[in-house]
């Protein structure tokens, strides 16, 4: 039993000042009240509740700005020849290579506050592209990475079948295929199996996208779905993809997703970058989500998701880092912002009826459809029964030490940058302080040497 108190904690209602949360041996909330107790930890610090990534492809860290080497006169450097370099690196992956790299990332975005990813993972197979005798081999390097470094992880097993509309899959995709449903079934139920081991993790589904999948598998997938359970798709990021779409079923994606399965609030589009206003209603009347990657898609020349008119609907939304370009939520939130800014001339994108107050609003928003992307329900940011996971701001900042508590989310939503954080902790205790994961020695002696084996930036 221990407990902390705070100059601040956030609340759905708004700042609580000078509160102190409890916690027993396993991190479960069992207290929140203004009195201090005899051994309280003072803070100093606002915590916020800890930020959920919603999407995440742990093995492209290890690429993250290699693919900017952009010459003139040559063909056009887009998504498709970025995507030839990741599928580069992904056939040189071992799973202690994976391990490595995801525990890096992992420490990486605990240090920037997230305390939740949801990875979509389909990286499943030797490189020979073999299934390995485990068969969730390399799902549970990603369990162990979670472990080491504290973070909630929600397993997405990926669905890979196919290499685009109707054709087979090509040999540098050989690492990710399932070849029908059943062997993708097999897969969930061999990730679920070794999950029991982690108490970090939790098991989600996904679909690659409509391009990987046929037909008969993606309405079977839908109906295989367990309540809460949280479904993953990447749909509509590409202009290409949607020209591919209709020339292979007469539809736009999303379009067809809403005219084939039983899109609800399990649904998880991640990007949903090209949309027409049919395709946007439909999400927002469905109560999907939409998981929106600002920074790579930025980085990949994606586009601009249609946010404003999204938020009029009452969207769901969540963030993610993707190919963790960046792995820092202020920069995704204040990206996903500035994008709406410049195409609307307007500065409002992330009001509501009730509250103008944009930096609280987008905190409120990614959090609540971050936590569905993990397939946890609870809709409080620190609730008794819960563990406590927040990210704490570091009171001294000259520019947080003089702002007003109702100018205090705005001011760390849109001036916050990683060393504003003053820790973060995961299950009742601090995993990262002053900038630095508590087990960061370790990991980082372990990733410098995969680094060197892959020598792919070295
Ligand atoms: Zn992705």
């Amino acid at each position: 039993m221990k407990s902390y108190t705070f100059k601040g904690l956030l609340t759905e209602n708004g700042w609580l000042e000078n509160i102190t949360v409890s916690v027993d041996e396993k991190g479960i909330i069992t207290n929140i009240a203004e009195t201090e107790s005899v051994n309280s930890e003072i803070v100093n610090g606002f915590a916020l509740p800890g930020f959920q990534n919603a999407h995440s492809h742990a093995f492209q860290y290890a690429m993250a700005g290699l693919a900017e080497m952009h010459q003139t006169g040559q063909t056009a450097d887009d998504f498709w020849s970025w995507r030839t370099t990741m599928y580069n690196l992904a056939l040189t992956i071992s799973p202690d290579d994976f391990e490595a790299i995801a525990s890096m990332l992992y420490a990486e975005m605990v240090q920037n506050g997230y305390t939740d990813v949801a990875e979509f993972h389909y990286l499943h197979h030797n490189k020979t592209g073999v299934p390995y005798s485990n068969l969730a081999e390399m799902g549970e390097r990603l369990m162990r990475a979670a472990e080491k470094t504290g973070i909630h992880l929600t397993l997405v097993p990926i669905f890979y079948q196919k290499g685009g509309f109707g054709t087979a899959a090509t040999e540098k995709q050989k690492r990710f295929i399932s070849p029908d449903f059943e062997a993708y079934q097999e897969l969930v139920k061999a990730s679920e199996k070794v999950a029991t081991n982690y108490k970090n993790t939790k098991i989600g589904l996904g679909i690659h996208s409509l391009r990987a999948v046929d037909e008969e598998s993606i309405k079977k997938i839908a109906t295989f779905l367990q309540a809460n359970q949280p479904m993953h798709i990447h749909v509509s990021e590409q202009l290409k993809e949607i020209e591919d779409c209709l020339d292979f079923y007469g539809k736009r994606p999303v379009e067809w997703l809403l005219d084939t399965v039983d899109l609800n609030d399990n649904w998880h589009l991640v990007h949903a970058t090209h949309l027409n206003s049919h395709e946007l209603n439909g999400i927002a009347k469905h109560k999907a989500n939409v998981v929106l990657c600002p920074s790579t898609e930025g980085n990949l020349g994606d586009g601009i998701f249609r946010l404003t008119e999204f938020q009029k609907q009452n969207g769901n939304w969540s963030i993610g880092t993707d190919s963790h370009i960046s792995i820092n939520p202020f920069e995704e939130l204040r990206l996903l912002d500035y994008g709406q800014r410049l195409i609307s001339h307007k500065r409002n994108t992330f009001v509501t009826d009730n509250s103008g107050n944009s930096g609280f609003n987008a905190i409120k928003m990614a959090w609540k459809s971050g936590r569905k992307a993990m397939g946890k329900s609870n809709d409080t940011f620190f609730k008794i029964g819960e563990p406590f996971d927040a990210v704490v701001i570091d009171s001294k900042l000259p520019l947080i030490q003089a702002t007003k508590t109702e100018h205090l989310c705005n001011t760390i939503v849109y001036t916050g940058h990683s060393s504003s954080i003053l820790g973060t902790i995961i299950n009742g205790d601090w995993k990262a302080k002053h900038g630095k994961h508590l087990a960061l020695d370790h990991i980082i002696k372990d990733y410098k040497k995969t680094m060197e084996v892959l020598a792919v930036r070295l």
